[in-house]
């Protein structure tokens, strides 16, 4: 079975290269049409890892370190290698499922795993942010998108690239926290949400900085449309700059923690 929107992607991806010409491409095309088991492995030719390193060091909303690791055991001691993790489920590049903001959202264990492997759309705001910190994705942003691209493909991540995941190195930058203790970075605008929850069939959101709401939000707009819709985000999430702005599929590793409301994620873009 193709993943949803697969056969959108592969089309773009073939477009994109130009790759009609290509006897593996036709058989690519055809079998996508087809919706031919084998069509998905054969529509990428290389992974982009989209997940920074998380470490205690690693910025986050609270201020506090999102991960301490314990060495419960220790090869030369004991015979074998073993930490034991205290982690806070929204730090580091992380998922936040419906529940985080929705009383009767699902968990995290409960998403469908065929609603994680999905078509990736990229919005690049990036020289727009730089000269605006508390820069929010607008309609304007996503109609450029779609004017190059398409109509954003169904069950699609939209994906903010901000560039603010260059900063990630340099907490005080990629926090953006002010002597008041209010936060500067980039996010989604709770109207370009709730257009995209009303016109769009859209998957999930992501985001290269700490919030799906830009820093100075208070009521977290997008935060409570996007997840209370029974939608999942992404934040932190690296390396936007090397994936095209469309035709790649976004896969999302997510650890099935009963009653989680949120978890650590390794993300992987098939290009
Ligand atoms: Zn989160």
């Amino acid at each position: 079975m193709c993943v949803p929107g697969c056969q959108e992607a592969v089309r773009h991806a073939l477009s994109r290269r130009g790759f009609f010409k290509g006897a593996a491409a036709s058989f690519a095309a055809t079998a996508a049409a087809t919706g031919d088991a084998q069509a998905a492995p054969r529509a990428f030719t290389r992974v982009v890892d989209l997940t920074h390193t998380m470490s205690p060091d690693f910025p986050t909303f609270l201020g506090e370190p999102g991960i301490a690791m314990e060495k419960k055991f220790d090869l030369k001691k004991d015979g074998y290698n073993l930490h034991w993790w205290h982690l806070n489920e929204h730090a580091g590049t992380h998922l936040d499922p419906p529940i985080h903001f929705s009383e009767t959202g699902i968990t995290a264990d409960k998403i469908p795993a065929d609603t994680l492997v999905v078509p990736l759309a990229v919005i690049d705001v990036a020289a727009k942010a730089a000269g605006n910190p508390d820069y929010q994705l607008s309609r304007d942003d996503l109609a450029a998108w779609e004017r190059r691209h398409g109509r954003l493909p169904p069950n699609c991540c939209v994906a903010m690239h901000s560039g603010w995941a260059q900063h990630v190195t340099n907490p005080a930058t990629f926090t953006g926290r002010d002597a008041g203790g209010v936060l500067h970075f980039p996010g989604v605008s709770g109207e370009t949400t709730e257009w995209l929850l009303k016109q769009r069939k859209v998957a999930g959101l992501a985001v290269d900085t700490m919030s799906l709401d830009h820093g100075p939000s208070k009521d977290f707009k997008t935060h409570v449309l996007w997840l209370s819709a029974g939608r999942w985000g992404l934040e932190n999430v690296a390396n936007l700059d090397k994936v095209p702005a469309a035709g790649a599929t976004l896969v999302v590793g997510l650890p099935k923690v009963r009653d989680a409301t949120g978890g650590p994620v390794r993300l992987f873009a098939l290009v």
